[in-house]
């Protein structure tokens, strides 16, 4: 984006040939007139133009009023946060926490000398979620707050390559090619990590037998002695499932056992817990994790060195906080530690960022305080039934008939009975763990009876009524599931059940207005035809449910009218 506003000046090529992009950037600007504002303003002034000139500062300010309202037209265009179902991200503030937010926007969370409280609430908040993820308190565990789990991620990995350094330099063998291993489920940050920090990412092609997620007996074929760690996602993007630390261990053991030569042993796991860091601990018992067979999955086992989390996805603050710890001093080697002297002592500062807002770790602790761990578990609880809700509707209810297949496992009974929908409520304990979403699929029977009609326009026609959700490919597997592509619903603690209610019947229009298109194309047109074919099938898109049945006699009045 950003190059078309600057290349405005030179549009021209240096054969004097505008390209296609300047031109219609040029187009768009030339059209866009200046605008005269009228009227008595702050300043005294009696008028103020408003130029065409979006992208440079301007010369004179405007009225504050003026540039708020500008702004709130403008940003009314973005879509409604609540109604982003594509995102782990929080979306809901109390009041109360707005007003601690707002009485601490001001503050620098780097600014030590100023601020000791507010450093003293972030070691209380990585004290707390060491205990979550079951640190000994006497290993003297240690983390940080950060911009996000992408902050988070990179520290993690660069105090593994650091390790894995020292390890060859003291086996004085070389050291120049660093690999680590992920699943092709791996979320972006993680693949930055190596990228940024010029480490080989090895990526496990996953498959649906192993839930799209890491498949722990591929790793053979992965790890050497220049790896410098595994990334285990607890909660993948794609589909929510946990990969399993222990099985991932196991292997690593197995391996390392065959190659007793290797300098470079007890391969460390950091675990990716952006979006199931605060699920898996508050949402599920110990007894429930060992059924699922993953009762390891924190730094009770030997081999997790460090995990991550996001505190704006189910930490529940705003945008702009992640976590990450390390369960042992030892493992965040010196030379990545500054020490800065500070009221007399000293104190060390390991993030990627220096000043940054501390009012969300503020509001971090605020949501430990308010919620307390039954707090925490109640709306996850409330998010994880209506998850599975949403999942049952798809899978059995009379509209659907078995139009869709669900990928996503939290509905599916630990001992693979059959689901119903009571246990929801009453035994929630014996179902799969995992993060609260549902990523689902035209069944393969829909697919045979409407091979024209694309999963994506679903995602299109839930648009239109405000939704957001995604329609995307699997990760790259296999057995060819990465041509699947699944809708993806994140259930957020705020997504009430008449809003999933409502999701539903939305979902169901929306596939009923597809068959209606597909049905009304007839086979074997000529030329003419197939364009009134596509046309009428358009219109059906186009226009309201309700007036679907009667829509190719009167659709020219009925839009017309329904425009306003
Ligand atoms: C969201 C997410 C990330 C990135 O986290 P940010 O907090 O957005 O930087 C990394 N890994 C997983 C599994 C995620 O869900």
């Amino acid at each position: 984006m950003l190059h078309k506003h600057i290349s405005e000046d030179t549009s021209k090529t240096a054969h004097g040939h505008q390209t296609v992009l300047s031109k219609s950037y040029k187009l768009l600007a030339d059209n866009l007139q200046e605008l005269t504002l009228k009227g008595e303003f702050d300043d005294g002034s009696q008028q103020h133009i408003v130029t065409n000139k979006h992208y440079k500062i301007p010369e004179a300010g405007l009225p504050s009023h003026l540039a708020y309202t500008f702004l709130r037209n403008e940003l009314t265009l973005d879509g409604n946060p609540h109604l982003n179902l594509a995102s782990f991200v929080n979306t809901t503030t109390t009041e109360v926490a707005r007003k601690l937010i707002m009485e601490n926007i001001d503050k620098n969370l780097a600014d030590n000398d100023e601020y000791p409280q507010m450093i003293e609430i972030t070691e209380r908040c990585v004290s707390m979620l060491a205990r979550l993820w079951k640190a000994d308190p006497q290993k003297q565990p240690l983390g940080c707050a950060t911009t996000g789990s992408s902050e988070a991620i990179m520290l993690g990995g660069l105090a593994m390559k650091r390790q894995w350094e020292k390890r060859m330099r003291e086996a004085k063998k070389p050291f120049s090619k660093p690999n680590i291993i992920m699943s092709s489920a791996a979320q972006v940050a993680l693949e930055k990590f190596a990228r940024y920090f010029d480490v080989e990412c090895r990526l496990v092609p996953v498959s649906h037998d192993s839930n799209h997620h890491l498949d722990a007996s591929k790793l053979w074929d992965f790890v050497d002695e220049n790896t410098i760690g595994c990334f285990v996602i607890l909660g993948t993007t794609y589909t929510g499932h946990l990969e399993n630390v222990e099985a991932v261990a196991d292997v690593l053991s197995q391996i390392e056992e065959q190659h007793p030569d290797w300098s470079n042993t007890t391969i460390p796991i950091h675990v990716d817990g952006a979006s199931g860091g605060f699920i898996v601990p508050l949402a599920f018992s110990d007894a429930q994790m060992a059924d699922f067979k993953l009762p390891k999955w924190g730094f009770n086992h030997s081999r997790v060195v460090s995990i991550n989390t996001s505190g704006h996805k189910f930490g529940l603050t705003t945008p702009g906080l992640g976590w990450i710890v390390w369960k042992e001093d030892s493992y965040l080697l010196p030379e990545l530690r500054f020490k800065l002297t500070y009221l007399g002592g000293v104190e060390e500062t390991f993030n990627l960022n220096f000043s940054r807002p501390g009012f969300q770790v503020i509001h971090q602790y605020y949501n430990f305080m308010n919620l307390g761990l039954k707090g925490y578990k109640d709306l996850f609880d409330k998010a994880l039934f209506a998850a599975r809700y949403f999942s049952l509707a798809l899978l059995e209810s009379d509209e659907f008939q078995g139009n869709f297949e669900v990928i996503s496992s939290i509905h599916e009974r630990l001992d693979d009975g059959k689901p119903h929908l009571q246990d929801f409520v009453q035994d929630p304990e014996s179902f799969k763990p995992g993060v609260p979403l549902v990523a689902f699929k035209l069944s393969k029977k829909f697919q045979e009876t409407y091979p024209d009609i694309p999963q994506a326009m679903i995602s299109s026609l839930l648009r239109t009524k405000g939704w957001i959700v995604p329609n995307y490919p699997l990760p790259q597997s296999t057995d060819g599931s990465d041509k699947w592509e699944v809708l993806r619903v994140v259930f957020r603690s705020e997504m009430s059940m008449d809003l999933v209610q409502l999701l539903l019947t939305h979902i169901h229009l929306a596939v009923q207005k597809l068959i209606k298109c597909s049905n009304s194309i007839p086979e074997g047109l000529s030329v003419g035809e197939r364009r009134d074919a596509i046309y009428n099938m358009m219109l059906i898109l186009a226009s309201p449910e309700s007036s679907a049945d009667d829509e190719a006699s009167h659709h020219k009045r009925k839009n017309y009218r329904g425009t306003c």
